[in-house]
């Protein structure tokens, strides 16, 4: 009987729990067993790894955050650390490692997998942020989009009863997907990006003026939606945007709220369906992630047509180029942006 062990890790991300569920399933199917590794990485170096059966996890389906834990572990940096937990997986008999988490998550699988490389590594994409190459989606982003409208419709209604600016700030460190994403759907006025790149003075005179254009047109709120990442300060905007436009300015950090939640459809949908292509994998000896309808080309098949395999190397390089601004996703996304904003009425 084959083991494979599966573990969560980096920053949680709705849909989490929804895909090691489904991997369990997948793989007592099978016939092999699932091993539930505590807190990411640091439970791999500290040997707590548990069995999970179908009935362990049933109830994990439609739960935010993740119950098997997760931590930042930066030992997992260090070389002795990683041959510690190798070490672990080799003693327990392990078959296939599953790692469902972030950029750096999938960083520590693809330093890991060079040390064993008999027992295949399988990563899936968690990441509220979207923020990886070789997947158009990674599991959490579509709960949190929808959690960041929810939050703008009803500051909107208090918005519109006071005629203010509202700046909603989102996650989004390095990458401002969910700013853009949520800014067309939530009807915004503005949106500012990492991406973007603007200055302060050339942000202020452009939020001036749409605030202008605003009370001209007889709008009562103004909402201006700015990613995490995006390098200016919001105490200094609000100082600078205070002006003779007739709105009064208010701020709201939407900050942790994003990142909880029960996960939404897509991303139940999009979970099980990867974990089941990701346990596919594992029981063919393959390694990688698994990508959703990745742009990229050069992915392999996998048993789900939406779903292709890249290389850990392949992926990393694919972010990096996401994250810096060159990736052609980055691009297509700015020009998605620039015509929903024209095609939106704002
Ligand atoms: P996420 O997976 O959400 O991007 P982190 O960047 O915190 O979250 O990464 C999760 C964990 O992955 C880290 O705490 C660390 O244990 C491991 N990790 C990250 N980068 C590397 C790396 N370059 N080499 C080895 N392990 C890494």
């Amino acid at each position: 009987m084959k083991t494979f062990a599966m573990l969560t890790s980096g920053g949680d991300a709705p849909g989490m729990n929804t895909a090691l569920a489904a991997a369990v399933k997948v793989a007592a199917e099978a016939g092999a067993q699932s091993l539930g590794v505590r807190d990411g990485y640091r439970g791999l170096l500290r040997d707590q790894l548990i069995p999970l059966a179908p009935r362990d996890v049933d109830a994990y389906w439609q739960r935010g955050g993740t119950e098997l834990g997760t931590a930042r572990c930066p030992e997992f940096h260090d070389l002795d650390a990683r041959k510690t937990a190798a070490a672990h997986l080799i003693q327990r008999g392990v078959d296939g490692l599953l790692v469902i988490g972030g950029n750096g998550s999938l960083a520590g699988a693809a330093a890991l997998q060079a040390l064993i490389p008999d027992i295949p590594i399988v990563g899936i994409p968690a990441s509220i942020d979207n923020d990886l190459g070789c997947t158009s989606m990674a599991l959490g982003v579509d709960t949190a989009l929808n959690t960041i409208v929810q939050a703008c419709d009803r500051i909107s209604d208090t918005a519109r009863s006071h005629r203010r600016i509202f700046i909603v700030e989102v996650m989004g460190r390095d990458c401002g997907y969910l700013a853009m994403a949520s800014a067309l759907a939530a009807r915004a006025d503005a949106i500012i990006t990492r991406e973007q790149n603007k200055p302060l003075e050339q942000l202020v005179e452009e939020l001036g003026a749409i605030a202008k254009a605003a009370n001209h047109r007889g709008k009562k709120r103004v909402l201006i939606i700015k990613a995490e990442g995006a390098r200016v300060p919001l105490t200094e905007l609000v100082a600078h945007l205070a002006g003779d436009h007739g709105f009064a300015v208010r701020t709201t950090v939407l900050g942790h709220m994003v990142r909880g939640g029960s996960p939404s459809f897509r991303d139940r949908l999009i979970a099980g369906r990867l974990a089941f292509a990701a346990v596919r994998c594992l029981l063919d000896n393959q390694r990688g992630m698994v990508g959703w309808e990745p742009v990229e080309d050069g992915g392999a098949p996998t048993h789900d047509p939406a779903i292709q395999r890249f290389s850990f190397a392949r992926v990393l390089e694919e972010t990096q180029a996401l994250l810096s601004g060159t990736h052609p996703s980055t691009i297509r996304r700015l020009r998605l942006l620039d015509v929903g904003q024209r095609v939106l009425p704002m």
